[in-house]
Parts: structure tokens; C-alpha cells; sequence
């Protein structure tokens, strides 16, 4: 099995090749120590002619592989037996062609899409890519995992491990979760760790503690795990006819997602299965903006793999020197040191991709009109709809041309900032409830005044 897919090492210096199985230096390369991605050998697996043929699927759905909005693709991700696939009905996403948002960022009808991904088990897209790494810990054979989190991984990690009968402990920084996510980790049945920092402060110490007790990793280190959020751009063609978007607007924190998004389209065009690559940008909030700041001030870039280290670790060591913690109101994306920084460069680099910042109270003005014409986003998500009326206002998307926004998690996510928003009347959308005695005439008189 493991004929069909290997790990390697992104470096192109380095180059070296594990076997799926291996899990030795906690999903980073034994030899050099970057990011490992999952290759495959194409002329070994069973590849669709066009990609429209993954169509068939739906017919058979009542198994559930064929159901699963990830593993309906498991071509393109054939990394593990089938008996190993875990799914809990992942994927069963939305994509929403939304003209009253549209409006709101100034593009011409038909042309905004926005995709769903709350609508998945624990309301966030990251169980995409637990579908792929909890097979991947079967494969192996792991019995307990762990993750450091904003949130929403926790969610994930903690529904899908009992699923499968992992034991799973989560890292989160103290003071620093929505308490939507902290309230699904508790009630899923996480041995919950809050420590005493950020979610950067985490992240180091989850890598450290997995390697010391054999825990599986679930960050998006691991490069199973971003196989399966690959699948979300599959999606998005599928339910645009199998067509490809003109862009894909994606919030960027520890930049899993556009990494894998890169890689997707990356392989879509080598197997001949699209004809072009969508643009990407990637959205930061302004208190959270590492790889806005890289890409566009320090002009940080690809270059083939031979990425120029030195400017990354100036740049983290003048964050260390000034004690900088990352702040942001959509903690999802409350990052200052990004793990897959270098995947996403690489993914900027196969998109012709760009990024941008947000403002906070961009992102909740974004926010509410998601919710008040839309089905509703957590803050994170947001920051797509801020991002792009942005790139509007600077002409760099066009009106007429067509837009993918992926609405990351679920809108009760993070009641707290909601209730704040309108209650409070924060921003222009502010929608507060109204105060009314318990008196039948003054309630009819305030409803019609
Ligand atoms: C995890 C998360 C993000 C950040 O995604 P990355 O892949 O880490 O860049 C954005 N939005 C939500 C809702 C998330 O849960």
C-alpha cells in the first residue's frame, strides 16, 4: 500500500523520502527539519480522466466513504487503506452564491461565492483535515494524540478521537478560546490543558510534549491532515459545474489551509484535471499579519524552495525581543508564528497569490453582514468578505470576475463577540434588542415606532 504515497521533505537541499508509516521527529524531516509533505505516485493510482466523473459517487452514497465530502475524492488523497478512513459525514458543505453580500464588497451579480465549511460535525473546517489524519494515526496504529489550538482544532480533535478510540489531550492558551470551541472540547471528552500563554507558546509545547510521549500529532504540521483540507477546493469546483473560481479568498493564521489549497490546485494541474489555477489571497488581521509583513514588506518569497531564512528568523527575533503576543478579535487567526509559513509561500507562489490585512472592526462589520444575508460566519472568517471589499476598493479583483470565500467556522462559534457587537453597538450593523416593559401597549408601540 504504502507503494501509492510517501512523505518528503520540502527542502529541495534536502529532498528526503520517508514512507507514509513513519512518524519519527513528529511530522518534521528527520535529517533537516522542514515541513514534510504527502507525495504520490501518480502512475500507480487510479486517476479519473475528469474530475467531473467523482459525480458517480453520489449515486452510491449510502457508503460512506462515497458520502464524505473528503474521502468522495480519495483518489486524490489515496495515502491509507480503506479500512483505515475515518469519517463522521464531513464535508457536507454549502457553496452559496450570495448577490447581497456581493453588493456589499461591490461585485457584480452571480459572481460571489461563499463556502460553508461550518456546516461540518464539529463546525469548522478543520474536520477535513481530521478525516485524513485520524486515518493516517490508525494506520499507524497510535492510540493517543494531542494538538495545540485557538479552538477550533480542539473541537475537532476531540469529536473525532473518540470516534475512533484515540485518547486525545489539547492545548489552549488561557483566556485566549471562544467559549463555543472551549465548550465542544469539554463536552466531547478532552483532557483540556490551558496554559498559561498564547496559542505560539502552545504549539511549542505540544511538539515537544508529543515527541516525549509518543502522542500523535494533529496540528497541521501534519501533512496528512492538510491532504484531507485539500478536499474543500474539490468542493468548490464540484458545485460550481467543475469549474475553477477566478480566486479564492481564504483567512490566513497558522496557514494550513492555504497551504493545502496551493497544493491541491498544484496536483489538479500536473494530473491534467484543470486547465488553470484560481488566484488566492490570503487574509490576516491586522494584529495577528506575520506573513502579511513578510510577503509585503520584507519581500519574502518561494525562490524554488531556497526560502530566505535569515528574514524569518530576524523577524521572530525582534518579535521575541519586544515580548509581541498577537492580537485580534478573531482568534482563530490570533498566529503570530505560522507553522506552514513556508507551504504557504510555496502555495502564493503555484496561485500567483497575494495577502492582505484586515482591521478588527472590519472583520466584525464583515461579520454581521455575512450573518444578516448570509448563514452567518465565525469572526476568522470573516476577514475573507473584509479582505476582499478591500482588494475591490484597490481594483485588484475585478467585479465581474468570479469569487470563492471560504467561511471558515460556524457563527456560534463565538457568541461572546456577537452579542458584544450588536448589544454594545459597536460597529454600523449593530442590531440590539430592543427594551420593552412587560405592558402589551408599549410592546405594540415599540414594534411599530
Ligand atoms: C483554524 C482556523 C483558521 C486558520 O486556518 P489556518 O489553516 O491555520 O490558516 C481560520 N478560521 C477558522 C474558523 C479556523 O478554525
Amino acid at each position: 500500500m504504502t507503494d501509492n504515497a510517501y512523505q518528503k521533505c520540502i527542502n529541495p537541499d534536502c529532498r528526503t523520502e520517508l514512507e507514509c508509516a513513519s512518524v519519527t521527529g513528529g511530522f518534521k524531516c528527520p535529517k533537516c527539519g522542514s515541513l514534510l509533505d504527502v507525495r504520490y505516485n501518480w502512475d500507480r493510482i487510479e486517476i479519473p480522466r475528469k474530475l467531473c466523473e467523482f459525480a458517480q459517487r453520489w449515486a452510491k452514497k449510502d457508503d460512506p466513504l462515497n458520502f464524505s465530502g473528503v474521502w468522495r475524492f480519495r483518489n486524490l488523497l489515496n495515502f491509507c487503506d480503506d479500512k483505515y478512513k475515518v469519517t463522521i459525514g464531513e464535508g457536507q458543505t454549502i457553496l452559496q452564491q450570495n448577490d447581497a453580500i456581493g453588493e456589499y464588497v461591490d461585485m457584480r451579480p452571480g459572481r460571489l461565492y461563499l463556502q460553508y465549511e461550518g456546516l461540518n460535525p464539529s463546525g469548522s473546517f478543520k474536520d477535513n483535515g481530521m478525516a485524513g489524519a485520524f486515518s493516517h494515526a490508525k494506520m499507524v496504529g497510535a492510540k493517543s494524540s494531542a494538538c495545540a489550538s485557538t479552538g477550533n482544532t480542539s473541537a475537532s480533535v476531540a469529536l473525532y478521537a473518540h470516534s475512533c478510540g484515540l485518547k486525545c489531550t489539547v492545548f489552549i492558551g488561557s483566556g485566549r478560546i471562544a467559549f463555543g470551541k472551549l465548550s465542544q472540547a469539554m463536552d466531547y471528552g478532552a483532557q483540556t490543558i490551558q496554559i498559561q500563554g498564547d496559542f505560539d507558546d502552545c504549539m511549542r509545547q505540544v511538539q515537544d510534549v508529543c515527541v516525549r510521549l509518543g502522542l500523535y500529532l494533529l496540528n497541521s504540521l501534519n501533512p496528512f491532515r492538510l491532504e484531507g483540507q485539500k478536499t474543500i477546493m474539490y468542493r468548490i469546483i464540484e458545485q460550481l459545474g467543475w469549474r475553477v473560481p477566478d480566486w479564492i479568498v481564504v483567512p490566513g493564521g497558522n496557514l494550513g489551509n492555504s497551504s493545502a489549497f496551493g497544493k491541491a490546485f498544484g496536483e489538479l494541474k500536473e494530473l491534467g484535471l484543470i486547465e488553470r489555477i484560481p488566484r488566492m489571497a490570503i487574509i490576516n488581521a491586522t494584529g495577528a499579519d506575520t506573513l502579511n509583513d513578510l510577503v509585503n514588506n520584507k519581500k519574502l518569497v518561494w525562490n524554488g524552495g531556497r526560502v530566505e531564512q535569515a528574514i524569518i528568523d530576524d523577524y521572530y527575533a525582534d518579535l521575541t525581543a519586544r515580548n509581541f503576543s498577537p492580537h485580534t478579535c478573531a482568534s482563530a487567526i490570533e498566529i503570530s508564528r505560522p507553522v506552514n509559513l513556508k507551504k504557504c509561500l510555496r502555495a502564493i507562489d503555484i496561485c500567483d497569490g497575494l495577502v492582505r490585512a484586515v482591521t478588527d472592526e472590519e472583520i466584525c462589520d464583515a461579520k454581521a453582514v455575512i450573518g444578516s444575508h448570509g448563514l452567518g460566519c465565525e469572526p476568522a472568517s470573516a476577514a475573507t468578505i473584509a479582505g476582499l471589499k478591500n482588494l475591490r476598493v484597490e481594483g485588484v479583483i475585478a467585479a465581474g470576475e468570479t469569487v470563492a470565500c471560504v467561511l471558515t467556522g460556524h457563527p456560534l462559534k463565538d457568541p461572546t463577540l456577537t452579542v458584544n457587537y450588536h448589544k454594545e453597538k459597536q460597529g454600523q450593523f449593530s442590531n440590539p434588542p430592543i427594551e420593552a416593559p412587560n405592558d402589551l401597549e408599549e410592546i405594540i408601540r415599540l414594534i411599530q415606532s
